[in-house]
């Protein structure tokens, strides 16, 4: 295991972060795996998982059974774990400019694109290797001058090249799910299997520039505009570990040991293993019912992460006490209830939970704020 730390812009001097990565396995055999953990610094139940990844492939290492590289990231977010105010832990945005730590990565296509239009040849290893260099070039020429910028861009550099990145969230109270894109859910799908995700919901564009889709949509566009000599690049997803609370070791175990299977499929660890037959359900992620309050109050939740709603079910109630209001808050279309707040103070027009259906409903921005 190489230990390997990436320093942060410092916003003031005596401030300075890192980014520390743990690198196993051989790095020149071609194959890499980048998973990364809490990059919304309080969601914490990926870092636990993170860390018994940790000690699993150290002993993986010891005895030569990585036959690919794993990257690992446990702390993705120094500057959110820093962020404990009175008592509450926050970590999601940055509090200088409000921007959400998962989004506004950078958008390599068009220096990439640009680098390699006249270089491809009919070698996809060739081009694959073509891309990944141009990905890099572009990624060290951005101008970063804060440590949000920074922080980004160290976060990009350890995993562009990578042939699968996972990053691990969690919801606020939630059953465990997954997001991904069309491009990589085949590829993600028996990760899904493993973790008995039984919500997973894909789309191509999100909006927002989220870090799971910073790689893979690149190569998307490049093989739809460049078409075979494009090989598959990277796969990626966002894995949200149940909820904020859900951080032991019987859930923490058990969502290591499936992404250990995952990796013994990509060949990553050597030797067979015994994978859960059948496919994971996928929907798409603009079926999702955001439900939101049209006014404040106390908020008295009636769905359970995990039910299944019918139209017209009630979700929760809002009441009022000075006025005795009460806001009925039902859902439009039939779905399975996937996370809920975990707040029970409302504010007016707050997202209160989200049910994955099968009709298509939004469009546009998909993700949360
Ligand atoms: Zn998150």
């Amino acid at each position: 295991m190489k230990h390997i730390q990436t320093p942060l812009i410092a916003p003031v001097p005596g401030t300075q972060r890192c980014i520390d990565s743990f690198h196993f396995g051989p790095q020149d055999a071609g194959k890499k795996v980048y998973i990364q953990s809490s990059l919304h610094a309080d969601e914490l139940p990926g870092m636990l998982v993170s860390w018994k990844l940790k000690q699993q492939l150290l002993e993986l290492e010891q005895h030569g059974l990585l036959l690919g590289e794993v990257v690992l990231v446990p702390v993705a977010n120094p500057i959110g774990q820093n962020q404990h105010i009175m008592d509450i832990h926050l970590g999601r945005y940055e509090l200088e400019n409000g921007a959400n730590f998962n989004r506004n990565y950078y958008d390599t296509y068009s220096d990439v694109r640009a680098a390699i239009a006249d270089q491809l040849s009919d070698d996809t290893q060739h081009n694959k290797q073509l891309i990944r260099a141009a990905m890099r070039t572009a990624l060290l020429a951005q101008t970063v001058t804060t440590e949000y910028q920074s922080h980004h861009q160290a976060l990009q550099l350890l995993s562009h090249d990578a042939d699968v990145m996972l990053d691990l969230h969690c919801d606020f109270e939630a059953m465990l799910h997954t997001y991904s894109t069309y491009y990589s859910w085949p590829g993600i799908e028996p990760l899904a299997r493993a973790l008995d995700s039984q919500v997973n919901m894909l789309a191509n564009e999100t909006g927002g520039s989220p870090f799971d889709c910073s790689v893979d949509m690149i190569w998307q566009r490049l093989q739809a505009e460049f078409g075979e000599r494009i090989p598959q690049g990277c796969l990626g997803a966002t894995i949200e570990l149940r909820g904020q609370a859900d951080v032991n070791d019987t859930y923490a175990e058990k969502d290591a040991n499936a992404i250990i299977q995952y990796l013994h499929i990509l060949d990553i660890i050597s030797g067979d293993t015994m994978m859960p037959e059948g496919t994971a359900p996928s929907s798409d992620l603009a079926a999702v019912e955001t439900l939101k309050t049209p006014m404040g109050g106390l908020l008295v939740l009636h769905a359970q992460p995990g039910d299944w709603l019918q139209a017209g079910d009630l979700f929760a109630e809002v009441i009022d006490p000075v006025s005795d209001k009460v806001e009925p808050i039902r859902v439009s279309q039939a779905g399975r209830v996937y996370s809920r707040t975990n707040r029970r103070m409302a504010t007016a027009g707050m997202l209160v939970g989200n049910v994955a259906g099968e009709k298509v409903i939004r469009s546009g921005y998909l993700l949360a704020p």
